[in-house]
C-alpha cells in the first residue's frame, strides 16, 4: 500500500517527519489505528505511546496529549510533548516518577493530587517507551536482526 506522510509537531519543534505505512495513536477514546487514506479525521489525544511502522520496522514515541487529525493522506499530530524513544532520557523520567511519588505520599491538596497524577502518567509512559525500545533491542540482538529506533 502507498505510504501516508505524518508530521508530529510541538510547540518547539519538528518531532517526525516522514512516509509511514501505519500510525497507532493514543486517542482520547482509545487508540487510532490509521493506515493510509483514511477518511478525515480530528480527535484528541491522552497521554501515552505512539507508534508508527515503516518498511516493516516500529518506533515508539511518548505523547503528552493534544490533537490528531487526517486529511488528504496525511496525519498531523499537534502534541503538547512528544520524544523518540531515542530520545527519552531515562533517569530524568525515573526522577519524575520518584518526584511525583513523593508528590503523593504527601497528600497535598486535591488539585496538586492531580498534577502529580499527571505527572506520574508522563513519566511511566516514558519509561514504558524507553523499557521496550531496549526490549526490541535485546530480542535483535539475540537472534542478530537489523536495528530499528
Ligand atoms: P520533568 O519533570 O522531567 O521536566 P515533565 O513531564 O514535567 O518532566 P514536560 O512538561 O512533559 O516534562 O516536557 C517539558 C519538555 O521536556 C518537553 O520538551 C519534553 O519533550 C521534554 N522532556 C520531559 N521529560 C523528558 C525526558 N525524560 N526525556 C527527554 N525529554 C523530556
Amino acid at each position: 500500500m502507498a505510504p501516508m506522510r505524518l508530521e508530529i509537531i510541538t510547540a518547539e519543534r519538528r518531532v517526525y517527519s516522514d512516509d509511514v505505512d501505519l500510525v497507532v495513536a493514543p486517542g482520547l477514546e482509545g487508540q487510532l489505528g490509521i493506515l493510509p487514506h483514511h477518511a478525515p479525521l480530528m480527535s484528541s489525544l491522552q497521554p501515552g505511546e505512539l507508534i508508527i511502522r515503516k518498511d516493516g520496522e516500529e518506533t515508539y514515541l511518548a505523547v503528552s496529549g493534544g490533537f490528531l487529525e487526517v486529511l488528504d493522506n496525511q496525519v498531523t499530530v499537534l502534541a503538547d510533548a512528544a520524544e523518540r524513544s531515542d530520545e527519552i532520557d531515562e533517569e530524568r523520567a525515573q526522577a519524575a516518577m520518584e518526584r511525583a511519588s513523593e508528590g503523593m505520599a504527601g497528600r497535598g491538596a486535591e488539585i496538586e493530587l492531580e498534577q502529580v497524577a499527571v505527572a506520574m502518567r508522563r513519566a511511566q509512559i516514558r519509561l514504558n517507551v524507553v523499557r521496550r525500545r531496549r526490549a526490541r533491542a535485546d530480542m535483535r540482538g539475540a537472534v542478530g536482526g537489523p536495528g530499528a529506533g
